[in-house]
Protein backbone atom coordinates (compact mmCIF):
# COMPACT_ATOMS: atom_id res chain seq x y z
CA UNK A 1 0.00 0.00 0.00
CA UNK A 2 2.03 3.13 -1.46
CA UNK A 3 1.27 6.45 -0.34
CA UNK A 4 0.08 8.14 -3.38
CA UNK A 5 -0.24 7.34 -7.48
CA UNK A 6 0.80 10.21 -9.24
CA UNK A 7 -1.20 11.96 -11.91
CA UNK A 8 -4.46 10.03 -11.22
CA UNK A 9 -7.71 11.05 -12.13
CA UNK A 10 -10.90 10.55 -9.90
CA UNK A 11 -14.59 10.23 -10.91
CA UNK A 12 -15.32 12.03 -7.64
CA UNK A 13 -12.75 14.84 -8.20
CA UNK A 14 -10.51 16.19 -5.80
CA UNK A 15 -11.77 15.96 -2.17
CA UNK A 16 -11.17 19.35 -0.65
CA UNK A 17 -11.94 21.08 2.90
CA UNK A 18 -15.47 23.12 1.79
CA UNK A 19 -16.57 19.13 0.39
CA UNK A 20 -17.92 17.34 3.37
CA UNK A 21 -18.34 14.26 1.30
CA UNK A 22 -17.29 11.08 2.45
CA UNK A 23 -16.57 8.46 -0.28
CA UNK A 24 -17.06 4.44 0.69
CA UNK A 25 -15.91 2.32 -2.54
CA UNK A 26 -16.52 -1.30 -2.24
CA UNK A 27 -14.06 -3.38 -4.24
CA UNK A 28 -16.20 -6.55 -5.96
CA UNK A 29 -19.96 -6.92 -6.43
CA UNK A 30 -20.53 -10.45 -5.12
CA UNK A 31 -22.57 -11.60 -2.57
CA UNK A 32 -20.37 -9.47 0.15
CA UNK A 33 -19.73 -6.52 -1.79
CA UNK A 34 -22.96 -6.02 -2.62
CA UNK A 35 -25.14 -6.52 0.44
CA UNK A 36 -22.20 -4.73 2.10
CA UNK A 37 -22.82 -1.67 -0.71
CA UNK A 38 -26.36 -1.62 -0.05
CA UNK A 39 -26.84 -1.85 3.57
CA UNK A 40 -24.21 1.41 3.95
CA UNK A 41 -26.61 3.07 1.38
CA UNK A 42 -29.67 1.95 3.14
CA UNK A 43 -28.37 4.20 6.40
CA UNK A 44 -29.04 7.40 3.91
CA UNK A 45 -26.07 9.23 6.14
CA UNK A 46 -25.24 12.44 4.72
CA UNK A 47 -22.71 13.30 2.60
CA UNK A 48 -21.31 9.79 2.67
CA UNK A 49 -21.25 8.53 -1.45
CA UNK A 50 -21.28 4.79 -1.88
CA UNK A 51 -19.04 3.20 -5.24
CA UNK A 52 -19.08 -0.63 -6.28
CA UNK A 53 -16.34 -1.19 -8.43
CA UNK A 54 -16.40 -4.70 -10.49
CA UNK A 55 -15.20 -5.52 -13.36
CA UNK A 56 -18.73 -6.42 -15.35
CA UNK A 57 -22.16 -5.02 -14.55
CA UNK A 58 -23.77 -8.39 -14.04
CA UNK A 59 -23.83 -10.00 -10.49
CA UNK A 60 -22.56 -13.62 -10.88
CA UNK A 61 -24.18 -16.17 -8.86
CA UNK A 62 -21.85 -17.97 -8.32
CA UNK A 63 -23.51 -20.54 -6.45
CA UNK A 64 -24.98 -21.61 -9.70
CA UNK A 65 -21.96 -21.66 -11.71
CA UNK A 66 -22.11 -25.93 -12.09
CA UNK A 67 -25.71 -25.27 -13.50
CA UNK A 68 -24.94 -22.16 -15.62
CA UNK A 69 -22.40 -24.86 -16.87
CA UNK A 70 -25.07 -27.32 -18.38
CA UNK A 71 -27.95 -25.23 -19.16
CA UNK A 72 -26.41 -21.95 -19.91
CA UNK A 73 -29.31 -19.72 -17.92
CA UNK A 74 -29.41 -18.28 -14.94
CA UNK A 75 -26.22 -17.12 -13.08
CA UNK A 76 -26.20 -13.43 -13.98
CA UNK A 77 -28.44 -10.15 -13.02
CA UNK A 78 -27.91 -7.17 -14.28
CA UNK A 79 -26.54 -5.22 -10.98
CA UNK A 80 -28.75 -2.22 -11.62
CA UNK A 81 -31.50 -4.35 -10.59
CA UNK A 82 -29.81 -5.34 -7.48
CA UNK A 83 -27.38 -2.02 -6.19
CA UNK A 84 -29.80 0.43 -4.60
CA UNK A 85 -30.12 3.01 -7.54
CA UNK A 86 -28.55 5.79 -4.73
CA UNK A 87 -25.46 3.19 -5.11
CA UNK A 88 -22.58 4.08 -7.98
CA UNK A 89 -21.31 1.10 -10.23
CA UNK A 90 -18.15 1.64 -11.98
CA UNK A 91 -16.50 -1.08 -14.19
CA UNK A 92 -13.30 -1.88 -13.87
CA UNK A 93 -10.81 -4.00 -11.94
CA UNK A 94 -8.74 -2.59 -9.08
CA UNK A 95 -5.24 -2.64 -9.85
CA UNK A 96 -3.65 -1.33 -6.51
CA UNK A 97 -4.91 0.11 -3.21
CA UNK A 98 -2.93 2.99 -1.84
CA UNK A 99 -4.01 4.62 1.41
CA UNK A 100 -6.60 6.93 0.11
CA UNK A 101 -7.31 5.50 -3.38
CA UNK A 102 -7.87 2.67 -5.14
CA UNK A 103 -6.48 2.35 -8.73
CA UNK A 104 -8.23 0.73 -11.65
CA UNK A 105 -7.28 -0.95 -14.66
CA UNK A 106 -8.93 2.06 -17.22
CA UNK A 107 -6.42 4.29 -16.00
CA UNK A 108 -9.04 6.20 -13.55
CA UNK A 109 -8.71 6.26 -9.53
CA UNK A 110 -10.91 6.54 -6.82
CA UNK A 111 -10.46 8.46 -3.41
CA UNK A 112 -11.84 6.58 -0.47
CA UNK A 113 -12.92 7.58 3.12
CA UNK A 114 -13.56 3.66 3.80
CA UNK A 115 -12.76 0.96 1.67
CA UNK A 116 -14.35 -2.24 1.66
CA UNK A 117 -12.45 -4.83 0.40
CA UNK A 118 -14.45 -7.64 -1.56
CA UNK A 119 -12.91 -9.66 -4.15
CA UNK A 120 -14.41 -13.06 -3.54
CA UNK A 121 -12.45 -16.49 -4.71
CA UNK A 122 -11.77 -18.34 -7.74
CA UNK A 123 -10.63 -21.71 -8.24
CA UNK A 124 -7.15 -22.56 -8.16
CA UNK A 125 -6.15 -24.90 -11.16
CA UNK A 126 -4.48 -28.06 -9.92
CA UNK A 127 -2.42 -30.48 -11.18
CA UNK A 128 -2.56 -30.70 -15.22
CA UNK A 129 -4.41 -27.15 -15.17
CA UNK A 130 -4.01 -26.70 -19.05
CA UNK A 131 -6.56 -30.31 -19.45
CA UNK A 132 -8.99 -29.19 -16.91
CA UNK A 133 -12.10 -27.02 -16.64
CA UNK A 134 -13.64 -25.05 -13.34
CA UNK A 135 -16.69 -24.04 -12.13
CA UNK A 136 -14.87 -21.38 -9.89
CA UNK A 137 -15.91 -18.48 -12.74
CA UNK A 138 -18.26 -17.57 -15.01
CA UNK A 139 -15.65 -17.36 -18.42
CA UNK A 140 -14.82 -21.16 -16.75
CA UNK A 141 -18.43 -21.99 -16.59
CA UNK A 142 -18.72 -21.00 -19.93
CA UNK A 143 -15.98 -22.89 -21.36
CA UNK A 144 -16.98 -26.19 -19.67
CA UNK A 145 -20.30 -25.30 -21.43
CA UNK A 146 -19.05 -25.58 -24.70
CA UNK A 147 -17.05 -28.57 -23.92
CA UNK A 148 -19.97 -30.53 -22.67
CA UNK A 149 -22.07 -29.37 -25.59
CA UNK A 150 -19.35 -30.77 -28.14
CA UNK A 151 -18.94 -34.39 -26.16
CA UNK A 152 -21.23 -36.86 -28.11
CA UNK A 153 -23.00 -39.92 -26.44
CA UNK A 154 -20.45 -42.42 -24.49
CA UNK A 155 -17.89 -39.40 -23.69
CA UNK A 156 -16.16 -39.43 -20.46
CA UNK A 157 -16.09 -37.06 -17.90
CA UNK A 158 -14.29 -36.79 -14.89
CA UNK A 159 -14.77 -34.46 -11.68
CA UNK A 160 -11.79 -33.88 -9.40
CA UNK A 161 -12.84 -33.16 -6.03
CA UNK A 162 -15.34 -34.77 -3.60
CA UNK A 163 -15.91 -31.62 -1.58
CA UNK A 164 -19.41 -30.16 -1.59
CA UNK A 165 -18.73 -28.70 -5.87
CA UNK A 166 -17.22 -31.56 -7.29
CA UNK A 167 -20.56 -33.33 -5.58
CA UNK A 168 -22.94 -30.90 -7.18
CA UNK A 169 -21.26 -31.00 -10.97
CA UNK A 170 -20.86 -34.28 -11.24
CA UNK A 171 -24.89 -34.74 -10.12
CA UNK A 172 -25.62 -31.99 -12.66
CA UNK A 173 -23.73 -32.83 -15.40
CA UNK A 174 -25.30 -36.43 -15.14
CA UNK A 175 -28.57 -35.48 -14.75
CA UNK A 176 -28.28 -33.55 -17.69
CA UNK A 177 -26.05 -35.61 -19.79
CA UNK A 178 -27.44 -39.14 -19.23
CA UNK A 179 -25.47 -40.48 -22.23
CA UNK A 180 -22.13 -39.27 -20.48
CA UNK A 181 -19.85 -41.38 -18.18
CA UNK A 182 -19.01 -39.25 -15.01
CA UNK A 183 -16.60 -40.05 -12.51
CA UNK A 184 -16.06 -38.14 -9.53
CA UNK A 185 -12.88 -38.86 -7.61
CA UNK A 186 -11.93 -37.77 -4.62
CA UNK A 187 -8.71 -38.17 -2.81
CA UNK A 188 -10.53 -38.64 0.65
CA UNK A 189 -14.28 -39.83 1.52
CA UNK A 190 -17.27 -37.62 -0.65
CA UNK A 191 -18.66 -34.70 1.17
CA UNK A 192 -16.66 -35.45 3.89
CA UNK A 193 -18.11 -32.32 6.14
CA UNK A 194 -21.50 -34.40 6.29
CA UNK A 195 -23.17 -36.74 8.93
CA UNK A 196 -23.16 -40.17 8.20
CA UNK A 197 -26.88 -39.51 7.20
CA UNK A 198 -25.87 -36.73 4.95
CA UNK A 199 -23.12 -38.51 3.41
CA UNK A 200 -25.66 -41.91 2.63
CA UNK A 201 -28.20 -39.40 1.26
CA UNK A 202 -25.20 -38.28 -1.18
CA UNK A 203 -23.70 -41.21 -2.41
CA UNK A 204 -27.55 -42.89 -3.13
CA UNK A 205 -28.06 -40.14 -5.23
CA UNK A 206 -25.06 -40.32 -6.82
CA UNK A 207 -25.45 -43.26 -7.55
CA UNK A 208 -28.91 -43.24 -8.90
CA UNK A 209 -27.87 -41.09 -11.54
CA UNK A 210 -25.14 -43.15 -12.64
CA UNK A 211 -21.93 -41.10 -11.12
CA UNK A 212 -18.94 -43.61 -10.41
CA UNK A 213 -17.11 -42.66 -7.48
CA UNK A 214 -13.73 -43.21 -7.13
CA UNK A 215 -12.82 -42.60 -3.48
CA UNK A 216 -9.51 -42.22 -1.54
CA UNK A 217 -6.86 -41.66 -4.37
CA UNK A 218 -5.82 -38.34 -5.64
CA UNK A 219 -5.43 -37.03 -9.18
CA UNK A 220 -1.37 -37.30 -9.93
CA UNK A 221 -2.40 -35.90 -13.64
CA UNK A 222 -4.60 -34.78 -15.98
CA UNK A 223 -3.56 -35.30 -19.78
CA UNK A 224 -5.30 -35.30 -23.32
CA UNK A 225 -8.21 -38.00 -22.87
CA UNK A 226 -7.12 -39.43 -19.34
CA UNK A 227 -6.62 -38.66 -15.81
CA UNK A 228 -3.73 -40.63 -14.08
CA UNK A 229 -5.03 -41.36 -10.51
CA UNK A 230 -1.66 -41.49 -7.61
CA UNK A 231 -2.85 -45.70 -7.12
CA UNK A 232 -2.41 -46.08 -10.66
CA UNK A 233 -5.74 -46.17 -12.23
CA UNK A 234 -6.21 -44.69 -15.35
CA UNK A 235 -9.57 -42.80 -16.43
CA UNK A 236 -10.61 -41.79 -19.35
CA UNK A 237 -11.46 -38.29 -19.73
CA UNK A 238 -12.88 -36.07 -22.85
CA UNK A 239 -13.53 -33.50 -20.11
CA UNK A 240 -11.70 -33.03 -17.08
CA UNK A 241 -13.27 -30.64 -14.08
CA UNK A 242 -11.30 -29.57 -11.40
CA UNK A 243 -13.70 -28.99 -8.38
CA UNK A 244 -10.97 -28.33 -5.81
CA UNK A 245 -9.72 -26.05 -3.19
CA UNK A 246 -10.96 -22.16 -3.87
CA UNK A 247 -8.14 -19.34 -3.67
CA UNK A 248 -7.96 -15.78 -3.51
CA UNK A 249 -7.04 -12.64 -5.68
CA UNK A 250 -3.38 -11.38 -5.04
CA UNK A 251 -4.68 -7.70 -4.52
CA UNK A 252 -4.16 -7.17 -1.10
CA UNK A 253 -0.75 -9.08 -1.05
CA UNK A 254 0.29 -6.64 -4.55
CA UNK A 255 -1.15 -3.45 -2.37
CA UNK A 256 1.10 -4.61 0.56
CA UNK A 257 -1.90 -4.71 3.11
CA UNK A 258 -1.39 -7.93 5.53
CA UNK A 259 -2.73 -11.61 4.31
CA UNK A 260 -2.71 -14.93 5.67
CA UNK A 261 -0.69 -17.54 3.84
CA UNK A 262 -3.75 -17.89 1.58
CA UNK A 263 -3.43 -14.27 0.52
CA UNK A 264 -6.81 -13.34 2.37
CA UNK A 265 -6.62 -9.60 3.96
CA UNK A 266 -5.98 -10.48 8.03
CA UNK A 267 -8.69 -8.21 10.03
CA UNK A 268 -9.20 -8.29 13.52
CA UNK A 269 -12.75 -9.18 14.81
CA UNK A 270 -14.45 -5.94 13.44
CA UNK A 271 -13.55 -7.28 10.27
CA UNK A 272 -10.89 -3.60 9.89
CA UNK A 273 -8.02 -4.32 8.41
CA UNK A 274 -4.63 -5.01 10.71
CA UNK A 275 -2.67 -2.04 10.33
CA UNK A 276 -4.91 0.26 8.32
CA UNK A 277 -8.58 1.09 10.16
CA UNK A 278 -10.02 2.49 6.88
CA UNK A 279 -10.18 -0.74 5.14
CA UNK A 280 -12.58 -2.81 6.36
CA UNK A 281 -12.20 -6.77 4.80
CA UNK A 282 -15.94 -8.97 3.83
CA UNK A 283 -16.32 -12.06 2.24
CA UNK A 284 -14.19 -14.96 0.76
CA UNK A 285 -11.24 -12.81 0.86
CA UNK A 286 -10.80 -12.22 4.41
CA UNK A 287 -8.90 -14.13 7.41
CA UNK A 288 -10.46 -12.16 10.41
CA UNK A 289 -8.94 -13.96 13.74
CA UNK A 290 -9.87 -17.30 14.89
CA UNK A 291 -11.63 -16.84 17.72
CA UNK A 292 -14.21 -15.31 15.51
CA UNK A 293 -14.19 -16.84 12.19
CA UNK A 294 -12.27 -20.21 13.06
CA UNK A 295 -15.08 -22.22 11.70
CA UNK A 296 -15.78 -19.59 9.06
CA UNK A 297 -15.33 -21.73 5.77
CA UNK A 298 -15.77 -20.02 2.31
CA UNK A 299 -18.98 -19.83 1.24
CA UNK A 300 -22.27 -17.72 0.50
CA UNK A 301 -23.87 -18.80 3.37
CA UNK A 302 -20.30 -16.76 5.29
CA UNK A 303 -20.25 -14.37 2.56
CA UNK A 304 -24.01 -12.62 3.40
CA UNK A 305 -23.35 -11.85 7.21
CA UNK A 306 -19.63 -11.08 6.64
CA UNK A 307 -20.42 -7.93 4.10
CA UNK A 308 -23.57 -7.01 6.64
CA UNK A 309 -21.25 -7.23 9.24
CA UNK A 310 -18.55 -5.29 7.32
CA UNK A 311 -21.47 -2.43 6.55
CA UNK A 312 -21.89 -1.80 9.86
CA UNK A 313 -18.62 -1.22 10.95
CA UNK A 314 -18.09 1.08 8.10
CA UNK A 315 -21.18 2.94 9.05
CA UNK A 316 -19.69 2.66 13.16
CA UNK A 317 -16.24 4.11 11.54
CA UNK A 318 -17.88 7.00 9.36
CA UNK A 319 -19.92 7.60 12.60
CA UNK A 320 -17.30 7.63 14.85
CA UNK A 321 -18.27 5.11 16.75
CA UNK A 322 -16.57 1.92 17.97
CA UNK A 323 -17.58 -1.31 15.98
CA UNK A 324 -19.09 -4.26 17.07
CA UNK A 325 -17.06 -8.03 16.60
CA UNK A 326 -18.26 -10.36 14.40
CA UNK A 327 -20.40 -13.22 15.93
CA UNK A 328 -21.82 -15.61 13.01
CA UNK A 329 -22.59 -19.11 12.94
CA UNK A 330 -23.90 -21.62 10.35
CA UNK A 331 -27.39 -23.43 10.40
CA UNK A 332 -26.99 -25.60 7.75
CA UNK A 333 -25.17 -27.54 4.64
CA UNK A 334 -27.39 -27.36 1.55
CA UNK A 335 -26.34 -29.29 -1.41
CA UNK A 336 -28.13 -29.88 -5.07
CA UNK A 337 -27.70 -33.24 -6.96
CA UNK A 338 -29.28 -31.94 -10.00
CA UNK A 339 -32.60 -30.16 -10.06
CA UNK A 340 -34.68 -33.09 -8.73
CA UNK A 341 -32.71 -33.99 -5.40
CA UNK A 342 -30.97 -32.62 -3.11
CA UNK A 343 -29.73 -32.76 0.49
CA UNK A 344 -29.77 -30.38 3.53
CA UNK A 345 -27.76 -30.84 6.52
CA UNK A 346 -28.78 -29.44 9.53
CA UNK A 347 -25.20 -28.13 11.52
CA UNK A 348 -24.28 -26.43 14.94
CA UNK A 349 -23.39 -23.26 15.11
CA UNK A 350 -19.58 -23.88 14.17
CA UNK A 351 -20.34 -25.80 11.16
CA UNK A 352 -20.64 -28.92 12.50
CA UNK A 353 -22.95 -31.55 11.41
CA UNK A 354 -26.01 -32.47 13.14
CA UNK A 355 -26.83 -35.86 12.75
CA UNK A 356 -30.55 -34.34 11.36
CA UNK A 357 -30.03 -33.96 7.00
CA UNK A 358 -33.19 -34.01 4.76
CA UNK A 359 -32.75 -35.74 1.27
CA UNK A 360 -34.57 -35.95 -1.90
CA UNK A 361 -36.60 -33.58 -4.05
CA UNK A 362 -38.06 -31.49 -0.57
CA UNK A 363 -34.07 -30.66 0.09
CA UNK A 364 -33.62 -29.61 -3.91
CA UNK A 365 -36.59 -27.36 -3.01
CA UNK A 366 -35.48 -26.08 -0.39
CA UNK A 367 -32.12 -25.67 -1.91
CA UNK A 368 -33.16 -23.40 -4.74
CA UNK A 369 -35.15 -21.38 -2.32
CA UNK A 370 -31.85 -20.64 -0.41
CA UNK A 371 -30.13 -19.66 -3.62
CA UNK A 372 -32.96 -17.66 -4.83
CA UNK A 373 -33.03 -15.88 -1.13
CA UNK A 374 -29.57 -15.13 -1.17
CA UNK A 375 -30.19 -13.31 -4.52
CA UNK A 376 -32.73 -11.29 -3.07
CA UNK A 377 -31.01 -11.13 0.13
CA UNK A 378 -27.94 -9.47 -0.98
CA UNK A 379 -30.18 -6.60 -3.06
CA UNK A 380 -31.86 -3.69 -1.68
CA UNK A 381 -33.15 -6.24 1.22
CA UNK A 382 -29.98 -6.30 2.76
CA UNK A 383 -30.39 -3.69 5.31
CA UNK A 384 -32.76 -6.71 7.13
CA UNK A 385 -30.39 -9.58 7.35
CA UNK A 386 -29.94 -11.38 10.10
CA UNK A 387 -28.11 -14.52 10.91
CA UNK A 388 -27.07 -17.06 13.08
CA UNK A 389 -24.63 -16.10 15.92
CA UNK A 390 -21.55 -17.86 17.05
CA UNK A 391 -20.36 -18.52 20.92
CA UNK A 392 -21.02 -15.58 23.07
CA UNK A 393 -23.22 -13.23 22.10
CA UNK A 394 -21.23 -9.82 22.75
CA UNK A 395 -23.18 -7.34 24.90
CA UNK A 396 -25.71 -5.36 23.10
CA UNK A 397 -25.95 -7.48 19.91
CA UNK A 398 -29.31 -9.07 18.85
CA UNK A 399 -29.42 -12.84 18.18
CA UNK A 400 -30.06 -12.88 14.50
CA UNK A 401 -32.44 -15.34 12.36
CA UNK A 402 -31.19 -17.42 9.26
CA UNK A 403 -30.08 -15.35 6.81
C1 LIG B 1 -20.14 -23.91 -8.46
C2 LIG B 1 -20.18 -23.27 -7.09
C3 LIG B 1 -21.19 -23.65 -6.21
C4 LIG B 1 -21.24 -23.06 -4.95
N1 LIG B 1 -22.23 -23.44 -4.09
C5 LIG B 1 -22.33 -22.86 -2.90
C6 LIG B 1 -23.40 -23.20 -2.02
O1 LIG B 1 -24.23 -24.04 -2.34
N2 LIG B 1 -23.47 -22.57 -0.83
C7 LIG B 1 -22.56 -21.64 -0.44
O2 LIG B 1 -22.68 -21.08 0.67
N3 LIG B 1 -21.52 -21.29 -1.25
C8 LIG B 1 -21.39 -21.88 -2.46
N4 LIG B 1 -20.37 -21.53 -3.30
C9 LIG B 1 -19.35 -20.56 -2.85
C10 LIG B 1 -19.85 -19.13 -3.03
O3 LIG B 1 -20.24 -18.91 -4.34
C11 LIG B 1 -18.73 -18.14 -2.65
O4 LIG B 1 -18.24 -18.46 -1.38
C12 LIG B 1 -19.29 -16.72 -2.68
O5 LIG B 1 -19.55 -16.37 -4.02
C13 LIG B 1 -18.32 -15.72 -2.05
O6 LIG B 1 -18.90 -14.44 -2.13
P1 LIG B 1 -17.97 -13.14 -2.23
O7 LIG B 1 -18.88 -11.97 -2.31
O8 LIG B 1 -16.96 -13.18 -1.15
O9 LIG B 1 -17.15 -13.29 -3.57
P2 LIG B 1 -17.58 -13.50 -5.12
O10 LIG B 1 -18.97 -14.00 -5.23
O11 LIG B 1 -16.48 -14.33 -5.64
O12 LIG B 1 -17.53 -12.03 -5.69
C14 LIG B 1 -16.33 -11.30 -5.76
C15 LIG B 1 -16.49 -10.16 -6.75
O13 LIG B 1 -15.31 -9.36 -6.74
C16 LIG B 1 -14.93 -9.07 -8.07
N5 LIG B 1 -13.49 -8.76 -8.10
C17 LIG B 1 -12.45 -9.61 -7.95
N6 LIG B 1 -11.29 -8.95 -8.06
C18 LIG B 1 -11.60 -7.64 -8.27
C19 LIG B 1 -10.84 -6.47 -8.48
N7 LIG B 1 -9.48 -6.48 -8.46
N8 LIG B 1 -11.49 -5.30 -8.70
C20 LIG B 1 -12.84 -5.23 -8.69
N9 LIG B 1 -13.61 -6.33 -8.50
C21 LIG B 1 -13.00 -7.52 -8.29
C22 LIG B 1 -15.30 -10.34 -8.82
O14 LIG B 1 -15.37 -10.11 -10.22
C23 LIG B 1 -16.66 -10.66 -8.20
O15 LIG B 1 -17.68 -9.94 -8.84
C24 LIG B 1 -20.28 -22.09 -4.56
C25 LIG B 1 -19.29 -21.71 -5.48
C26 LIG B 1 -19.23 -22.29 -6.72
C27 LIG B 1 -18.17 -21.86 -7.69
Amino acid sequence: MTASHGNRSSSHGTRSSEVSSRQVVVVGAGYAGVIAANRIQAARRPGVTVTVVNPRSEFVERVRLHQHATDGTGATHALSGILDPAVRLRIASVEEITDAAVVLDDGGSLDFDVLVYAVGSRSVRGVGAEHTHTVGDLEDANRLRSRLRELTAGSSVVVVGGGLTGVETSAEIAERFPGLTVRLVSSGPVAEGLSDRGRRGVTRTLARLGVEVHAGSRMLRAEPGRVVLADGTDLASDCTIWAGAFGVPDLARRSSLPVDDAGRLRTDENLVCLGHPNVIGVGDAVAPPARVAGHIRMSCQAAIPLGAHGADTALALLGGQAPRPLSMGFASQCISLGRRAGVVQLVHADDSPRSVALGGRTAAVVKELICRSARWGVGTRGSAVRWPVSGPTPAGQPQGTSA
